[in-house]
């Protein structure tokens, strides 16, 4: 009987830990992410130069590095 009682004891102790390193681990889920350091990068199509996807300048047939690219390109 002793040794049911330690080991209900036991898998509680268990339960619990676990439980908090869940909790850890959505703390850790919910923390703000890092920035990243490689962001999308996209080719302009006329000069060949890859700009991140923020900058680009976007057409009706891609992407390009700048508005005269885009102009160039689709006339
Ligand atoms: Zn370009």
């Amino acid at each position: 009987m002793r040794f049911l009682l330690l080991l209900v004891t036991a898998l509680i102790g268990v339960w619990l830990w676990r439980s908090h390193r869940a909790g850890d681990e959505t703390l850790r889920g919910n923390a703000p992410p890092s920035p990243p350091l490689l962001q999308d990068m996209v080719r302009c199509p006329v000069c060949s130069v890859h700009v991140p996807k923020t900058d680009a300048v976007v057409g009706q047939r891609g992407l390009y590095c700048c508005a005269e690219h885009r102009r160039r390109a689709e006339g």
